[in-house]
């Protein structure tokens, strides 16, 4: 089953008199065990579809369908509900907390999803080992590097398990080679698990070692 498809997603906003057609009737669908690099100019809209998809935002038409379910009919609770547990992000400033260890902020989503604390915890070392990170759990984020920041951003984003990862420029924020070590962590995650993620960057390297890549022309996502 897909783990997300969009269609025909419509967006405008309005400023002043005129209207912004920002998206106007995007189709896109995203496979289970895959990366799909979003890449297009400032503007272009990267940040609204992530935020429409991520259920963070309604679209003005169209349908939001997350592993098969079509969301646009549902409670804001029940969005919520879905976001909570089947959906991570992941920004370019990594937003951890800042007086909790690496570990402590990957365990909070689950005791949040309702998973009692040794079984976070246990799942919270396992991510942190798998992305990189076995001995810096106990640091705070302010004692890491960025790119140990980002890792554990992305370890408290998949914490839960979610169908679907979205990244904003995850890794705009780092040195390059330190951006490849992140990515390369998380790839390895989306190919192991299954996870689908969907990753707006600027990063042509990076984008070239996903599965795809689309872009927004006018308004409508396109394979590039
Ligand atoms: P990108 O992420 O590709 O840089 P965005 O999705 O942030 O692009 O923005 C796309 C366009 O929509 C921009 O022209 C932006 O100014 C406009 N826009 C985004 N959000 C709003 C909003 N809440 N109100 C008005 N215009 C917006």
């Amino acid at each position: 089953m897909e783990s997300l498809r969009l269609e025909a997603i419509h967006r405008r906003y309005k400023q002043g008199d005129t209207t912004l057609e920002i998206l106007r009737g995007v189709d896109f669908t995203l496979n289970p065990g895959e990366a799909v690099a979003l890449v297009a100019p400032s503007g272009a809209g990267k940040s609204t579809l992530l935020h429409i998809a991520g259920l963070l935002e309604h679209p003005d038409g169209g349908e939001v369908i997350i592993g098969g379910r079509a969301t646009s009919g549902l409670s804001d609770a029940e969005r919520t509900r879905i976001r909570r547990a089947e959906l991570g992000f992941v920004y370019q400033f990594h937003h951890l907390l800042p007086e909790f260890s690496a570990l402590e902020n990957v365990m909070l989503p689950q005791l949040v999803g309702g998973l009692d604390k040794r079984e976070a915890k246990k799942r919270a070392q396992e991510l942190l080992a798998w992305l990189g990170l076995p001995q810096r759990a106990e640091h705070r984020p302010s004692e890491l590097s960025g790119g140990e920041q980002q890792r554990v951003a992305i370890a408290r984003a998949v914490a839960n398990a979610p169908r679907v990862l979205f990244a904003d420029e995850p890794t705009g924020n780092l040195d390059i080679v330190t951006a490849e070590e992140v990515f390369d962590s998380l790839f390895k995650l989306i190919k192991a698990t299954g996870l689908a993620a969907l990753v707006a960057t600027h990063n042509l390297e990076l984008a070239a070692r996903m599965d795809r890549r689309i872009t927004l022309r006018d308004g409508l996502a396109v394979e590039v």
